[in-house]
Parts: C-alpha cells; sequence; structure tokens
C-alpha cells in the first residue's frame, strides 16, 4: 500500500521541489534529484523560488516512480467505471481554514475567501483563457464554511504540526475540499496532497495555501488567487506540466509540450524540450509562472481531472450523503440566508470559530 503525496507550488524556478524531510508513513525526506520509490508519500507544492525547495514539508516532488504508482492506482479505480456517463459538472463543497495569529495576521477577510472562490470558479471554467487555448473542466466550487482559529503555535509554524492540525480541523468527505490558509515558510505558497491518498489518510487530505496569496493579499506576483488554482490542480490529480521533465510520459497529459523543469517569472517562448513539439506551457496554472501569467488548464487537463474525480472522490460523495447531513449543519439547511457561526475554547487556548455558509 502506498502513501499519501502531496502537490505544492513555489514562487520562482530552476528546479523542482523536494521535501523538507519528515517523520511519518505519509511523509517522506527527499532531497533535490533523489528519486524515493514508487511508493512513498509525496506532495507536490508551489514556491515562490524554487531554489529554496528544501521548505517544503512531506514529499516534495513527485518522483517518476510516484507519477507512475499514482497512474497506475488511478487506472485499476477507473476500470469499473467504464462505460458510466458522465455529469458535464461537478460542484465541490469548500471548507476555508483560517488559521490566525491573536494579533490578527493570517485573519483573511471573508471577503478574500469569497474572492478565492470566484478565481477558482472562473480558472475551472476557462474564464482566464486567451482564444481557445483553455477548457472549462466542469469543475464548480461553493463555500460551505469558513472555520477560524486562532493559534500563535499554529500560525507560527503550521507545518511541523501539520498532521496534527488538519486531523482535528478536517471536515467532510472525499468529495469536501479543505483549504486551510495559514503562515509558510518564506518561500512556500501552497501544497496539496493526491486523491489517490485520499482513502488512506482522510483527515489529511486537502490544501494549505500562504494567507498572503489570496486575491488581495500581500504576496508580491503572487496574490491573485492561482495559488489556490495551481493547488487544486493537484488536488484533482494534476501533476505539474514538467513532471519527468523532457521524457516520457511527462504529466500524463497529452495536449501539454513537454517542458524541462519549472517556469518563472512569465518566460514567454520558452522552449527546453526542443526535440518535443511545442513551446512550454507557461500560462498553465500548473506550472511555477506567477500568478497574472498564468491563463488555463488544458482539454486533457479537465479530462485527467474529470477522471480522478470519478476514481477517488465522487463516490465517496454518495456514501456521505447516505449518511445524512451534518448535524452542525441542521440550522442552516432549514433555509433563509443563513450564516451559523459558533464559537469554541479549547483548553489549549486554541479559540475556534466556524460559520457554516449556503
Ligand atoms: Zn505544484
Amino acid at each position: 500500500m502506498c502513501g499519501v503525496a502531496l502537490a505544492g507550488i513555489m514562487a520562482g524556478t530552476a528546479h523542482q521541489p523536494a521535501d523538507a524531510g519528515v517523520d511519518n508513513a505519509e511523509t517522506t525526506t527527499v532531497a533535490a534529484g533523489h528519486r524515493p520509490d514508487a511508493c512513498v508519500p509525496a506532495i507536490d507544492a508551489r514556491l515562490a523560488d524554487p531554489s529554496r525547495s528544501a521548505l517544503l514539508p512531506e514529499g516534495g516532488d513527485v518522483s517518476p516512480g510516484q507519477a507512475a504508482e499514482y497512474e497506475r492506482q488511478l487506472r485499476e479505480a477507473l476500470r469499473p467505471l467504464r462505460g458510466q456517463e458522465v455529469e458535464p459538472t461537478r460542484v465541490v463543497p469548500v471548507v476555508v481554514h483560517v488559521i490566525s495569529a491573536s494579533d490578527g495576521r493570517g485573519n483573511v477577510g471573508d471577503w478574500q475567501i469569497r474572492r478565492q472562490i470566484d478565481v477558482l470558479n472562473r480558472a475551472y471554467r476557462g474564464g482566464y483563457a486567451f482564444g481557445d487555448e483553455g477548457a472549462d473542466t466542469g469543475f464548480r466550487f461553493r463555500l460551505r464554511e469558513i472555520n477560524r482559529t486562532v493559534n500563535d503555535g499554529w500560525f507560527r509554524d503550521f507545518n511541523s504540526q501539520r498532521d496534527r492540525i488538519r486531523e482535528r480541523l478536517h471536515r467532510g468527505g472525499a468529495d469536501t475540499l479543505n483549504l486551510y490558509t495559514t503562515r509558510l515558510d518564506s518561500g512556500l505558497l501552497g501544497y496539496s496532497t493526491f486523491p489517490q491518498d485520499q482513502k488512506s489518510k482522510p483527515k489529511r487530505d486537502g490544501v494549505v495555501i500562504s494567507y498572503d496569496t489570496l486575491p488581495g493579499g500581500d504576496r508580491h506576483r503572487f496574490n491573485e488567487g492561482h495559488t489556490a488554482t495551481h493547488e487544486v490542480g493537484h488536488w484533482l490529480g494534476l501533476f505539474h506540466t514538467f513532471q519527468n521533465g523532457c521524457d516520457e510520459p511527462g504529466d500524463y497529459v497529452d495536449d501539454t509540450p513537454y517542458e524541462r523543469e519549472a517556469a518563472s517569472g512569465c518566460p514567454r517562448g520558452r522552449d527546453t524540450c526542443r526535440k518535443a513539439p511545442g513551446e512550454d506551457p507557461i500560462t498553465n496554472f500548473m506550472n511555477y509562472s506567477e500568478d497574472a501569467c498564468m491563463t488555463h488548464f488544458t482539454r486533457d487537463q479537465g479530462k485527467r481531472m474529470v477522471d480522478h474525480w470519478r476514481a477517488f472522490r465522487s463516490g465517496a460523495n454518495e456514501e456521505a450523503e447516505q449518511e445524512g447531513p451534518d448535524p452542525r449543519l441542521a440550522a442552516v439547511a432549514g433555509g433563509g440566508p443563513s450564516v451559523d457561526v459558533r464559537t469554541t475554547v479549547t483548553p489549549d487556548g486554541t479559540v475556534e470559530v466556524r460559520a457554516s455558509v449556503e
């Protein structure tokens, strides 16, 4: 049985993310250039400066072996679903966990969260694309709950406590996007788990982003909300466009040209795999380019995300529905405009505020 991989995004370029080193079955230590075996958990992160890849938590770079193993699991999970009809759109419930400091740092506004959801919806329907480069992936996102936690220790160092924090805060089933905003180390913009690992580590499933990457945040060149766009791409099964460099099978997507390494800034016209057709897909959301440079997912990336959704996330959705509605949302389900806010102070001084949105 394989472990968990995370995929993230760094701002900058040069080489691919590697792992900072961790201590449990979900995570793995990967030095830059080292290839872990196929069954080691990975994450995929986005870094502001890929040269600072040591910042990455969990698996960091997805090795060729890990990618192949994920592909095998995908094919296996899709086999029994062959021939089934695929709905044109899928609505993903989103629970946003805001982790902030007692002095107010990181306490992003509801308006920023709503704008972030808007950015996701626009990106996944092809709304940033030029001409016919992009596709409507069919994914839509609906804010279900904002869960605010004030905890200085968590805010100061999320990564070393991420398993405990996520296990405590996680909500919903495999179809629910748990999006955590907190402070991350300076070069790290965000990271994500992969759908193949949801079943074995359901409470760690989700996306973590630096709070200043939300639309209107302070992160220079990375404050238009596409760190979340990128990480959710991993959460739905996509690899980076530079996965496997110029070597087959690349990122397992037919309509994204091969690319030797991550892009930084917005290097238009770059072509790092001269023997393969097409210039580098530097404007693809699954690259490391700065936010303003990123415009689209391709049609085949959309299909690949749908495959992952059907294989690993939508089935769990049905099971969750059979269990009945979450009692904490009962007040909301009753109708009316509806924000249900509850505040909890735990013995260790953590203040949690949940707002259910319907
Ligand atoms: Zn990434």
